[in-house]
């Protein structure tokens, strides 16, 4: 089973018009590995703007949407919208949306399920915090937070898993090989005995967490990274050293 290797870009809430006009012209000029899959996620302002400007072959995300399709939710973007601008993906589950944001593993199933049935690709993210992690929890919270997706969803073929531990992310602490690999496998494995041996071997795993230039070719060679989900380093030109890691 070959797995499409798969790279994005969590702008989180950065950047300007002019800003971004000047980072993805520099994408647009990178010399990428046609064999990466590439995904941007800018903020939901600049959704329309990067998508305009972007290369065909890189792919446009939301950060987050809801679980509704329209009415009195102030704030809200339902998945319906970014489709209707174009838009192919959503990042749901992001460990700021569930600890600064309060969203709970329920509320997160349901904006899988609901953004899929519109027709958007999910990079649905689990993940641990460093207490979890030495308290020996990390596959139980893991294994909770992807249960509670599939307990909504049945069909997996749109969703990638974003492994990103809590404590690796922004922190400039990335996981090893060794621990990504662990956690990835464990993933694998657990899809297999939850939801079938086909979804296990097609679904991609991205690592997330402090992922740079000097770190991402030897996550790469890992059996089970498929990819990675970028924060800080993809609003800088290493980027594209990124998106070429499995090269
Ligand atoms: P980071 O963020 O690469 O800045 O650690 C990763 C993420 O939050 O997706």
């Amino acid at each position: 089973m070959t797995r499409k290797f798969i790279v994005g870009g969590n702008f989180k809430m950065n950047g300007s018009v002019s800003s971004l006009n000047t980072l993805i012209e520099g994408l647009n000029q990178g010399d990428l590995d046609s064999n990466v899959e590439i995904v941007v996620s800018p903020p939901f302002v600049y959704l329309d703007q990067v998508r305009k400007s972007v290369r065909k072959d890189i792919a446009v995300a939301g950060q987050n949407c809801y679980h509704k399709t329209s009415g009195a939710y102030t704030g809200e973007v339902a998945p319906e919208m970014l489709k209707d601008l174009g838009i192919e993906w959503v990042i749901l589950g992001h460990s700021e949306r569930r600890e600064i944001f309060k969203e709970s593993d329920d509320e997160i199933g349901a904006k899988v399920a609901h953004a899929l049935k519109t027709g958007l690709k999910v990079m649905a993210c689990v993940g641990e915090s460093l207490e979890e992690r030495e308290a020996n929890k990390t596959t139980e919270v893991v294994f909770r937070q992807l249960a509670a997706i599939a307990k909504q969803i049945n069909d997996w073929s749109d969703v990638v898993v974003a492994y990103e531990p809590v404590w690796a992310i922004g922190t400039g602490k990335v996981a090893t090989p060794d621990q990504a690999q662990e956690v990835h496998k464990a993933i694998r494995e657990w899809l297999s005995t939850n939801v079938s041996a086909e979804t296990a071997a097609a679904t991609r795993i991205m690592y997330g967490g402090s992922v740079n230039a000097g770190n991402a070719s030897t996550l790469a060679k890992e059996e089970d990274v498929d990819g990675f989900l970028v924060g800080g380093a993809s609003l800088k030109p290493e980027f594209v050293t990124i998106c070429n890691a499995k090269a």
